[in-house]
């Protein structure tokens, strides 16, 4: 949640790298949830068509519970923006010369000398006083403005492209051997995916990539060993 509230002058990559890291995320939950299920399922021997109706229904309702999340706490970032702004209009309003000292001050601490400071807050209210006060010292803009229902597509789409590949291998793979490729192909995916993620956020890439292929082969281990006791528990 953190990086929607970066706020920062070079917007357009500090959005680039979010976009693309909250992707990369999506995608690892969506591979890692619905492989860790496809292989608790099969290890209780299930039949491919039960093993591929789990897959579905997880991948399902993973992308629901993302989208669900995603929208509700992005909403409540706007519904803070809305409130935010309805108060700098109101304060516009009834102390229009105190909004002015604040703007030039604002531009004061960012480097210009007070003269010239004034001039620029003058002549950006001018122009837009409530948009001049969302920027400068809200830093809300068009760029960086909350949008529930984008960011709730966005994480539907991100773990849906993640979980369709455990799904796939279900569908390629032979039944005897469902089980290794899905922990082989997941564990493929992740490593790449961890790689790429590591390298648009300028992190280490082998750490990050042996962090993710960890976790992602603990939660495979301990699904399919889950799956292996329903088995012969009830097989
Ligand atoms: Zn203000």
């Amino acid at each position: 949640m953190a990086r929607r509230w970066i706020r920062h002058r070079e917007t357009h990559f500090v959005d680039r790298v979010g976009w693309l890291r909250a992707a990369v995320l999506g995608a690892n939950d969506g591979i890692l949830s619905v492989a860790s299920l496809i292989t608790g399922v099969a290890s209780a021997h299930a039949g491919q068509k039960a093993v591929l109706v789990a897959g579905v229904a997880g991948w399902l309702a993973g992308a629901m519970s993302m989208a669900a999340g995603e929208y509700v706490s992005v909403s409540s970032q706007a519904d803070a923006e809305k409130a935010d702004l309805e108060r700098e209009r109101r304060e516009l309003h009834t102390m229009p010369e105190a909004e002015l000292d604040e703007l030039a001050h604002i531009y004061v601490k960012r480097g210009l000398e007070p003269a010239l400071a004034r001039q620029v807050a003058v002549q950006l209210t001018d122009k837009d006083a409530l948009e001049a006060h969302a920027r400068d010292e809200l830093g809300i803009s068009e760029a960086t403005q909350a949008r529930p229902v984008q960011a709730a597509l966005a994480s539907a789409a991100t773990f849906s492209v993640g979980s369709a590949m455990p799904l796939l291998v279900v569908l390629l793979a032979p039944a005897a051997w469902l089980v290794p490729a899905v922990i082989g192909a997941s564990l493929l995916f992740l490593g790449v995916l961890g790689t790429l993620g590591a390298r648009t956020g300028g992190a280490d890439a082998v750490r990050a990539t042996v962090r993710v292929l960890a976790w992602g082969a603990a939660a495979m281990l301990v699904t399919a060993g889950v799956g292996r006791l329903f088995g012969v528990a009830t097989g």
